[in-house]
């Protein structure tokens, strides 16, 4: 199906909805109609990952919607808010392009009100890997997980795509959904890679060329120990990873071992999926990759 709202029309030829009350009469018709709604949440300057989510909505939807907020709740103090990479007229471009019906692209005002003062925190989960409280802290969580819950309640959504890229994010969101009872499903896609290995990101684009060449020890740790966590033992894995990370002089914030759900840490691989995550900042730019272990 696809909504029509010439009053919302871009020159993209996609439909555009600044505020909430715009976005909900859009998908009004869509929902009584009976149609299913998936949402591709985003904080735009678009590459191939985000595509990919794009196109899983669109084969597997009747309607789909994408946001397009940078958030700035999920930014902490001296983190890059105010650099982060925006095109909206590309973003709005390929958003066409990828069949997207309702691009939801709302000022930070009709998000966060005067006095906005309600967040959705999960324990736990937030506060290991990325929240650890030495690094970004689980503040930045708190915000991904208010920002969602509040797309969730405008949106509507049936399934939301998101990125095993952010792994961390896609464990805190599942139990978000579970705890909160939101109706909706949340799908995880793969991650989308450059042909070198490096996983794409908006944040590659701060990467000098050198950066750039080191940045792909990131993947390539994650290959050495997937393989030999599965040849040999999850130590084994996990510290020929960390070995790859020191040749190529990377300084990581972590490279663990933990189960994909609960992110408890795990030193066995037995009969559940273990997550093998990295983050480092490299030349500015503060970076994170995965690889998911399945029994
Ligand atoms: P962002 O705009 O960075 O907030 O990302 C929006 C969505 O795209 C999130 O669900 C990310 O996990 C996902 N995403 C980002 N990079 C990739 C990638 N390289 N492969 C797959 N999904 C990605």
């Amino acid at each position: 199906m696809s909504l029509l709202l010439t009053d919302s029309s871009h020159a993209t030829g996609v439909n555009l909805a600044r505020a909430k009350s715009e976005l909900r009469s859009a998908l009004t018709e869509a929902r009584a109609g009976g149609c299913s709604i998936g949402l591709v949440p985003t904080m735009g300057s678009l590459h191939d990952g985000h595509l990919s989510l794009l196109r899983a909505a669109r084969a597997e939807c009747e309607v789909v919607v994408m946001s397009l907020f940078v958030n700035p709740t999920q930014f902490g103090p001296g983190e890059d808010l105010d650099r982060y990479p925006r095109d909206e007229e590309r973003d709005l471009a390929l958003a066409a392009e990828a069949g997207v019906d309702l691009v939801y692209a709302p000022p930070v005002e009709e998000v966060y009100s005067e006095g906005f003062a309600t967040h959705v925190e999960v324990e736990g989960l937030t506060e290991v890997l990325c929240g650890d409280p030495a690094r970004r802290g689980p503040g930045h969580f708190r915000g991904v997980t208010t920002v969602v819950a509040k797309l969730f309640n405008t949106v509507q959504p049936d399934v939301a795509y998101f990125g095993q890229k952010d792994a961390q994010q896609v464990a805190v969101l599942r139990r978000m959904v579970r705890d909160l009872d939101f109706p909706v499903r949340i799908e995880s896609l793969p991650i989308v890679r450059e042909p070198d290995g490096l996983a794409m990101s908006s944040r590659n684009a701060y990467l000098a060329a050198g950066d750039r060449e080191r940045a792909t020890a990131l993947s390539r740790a994650l290959r050495a120990a997937a393989r030999s966590a599965r040849e040999e033992s999850l130590a084994a894995g996990v510290e020929a990873g960390r070995r790859e990370l020191e040749a190529a002089e990377i300084d990581t914030e972590y490279f663990e071992s933990r189960d994909a759900e609960s992110l408890e840490p795990v030193t066995e691989l037995e009969s559940r999926p273990v997550l093998i995550a990295v983050a480092a900042e490299i030349g500015g730019a503060r970076l994170i990759d995965n690889v998911l272990i399945w029994p």
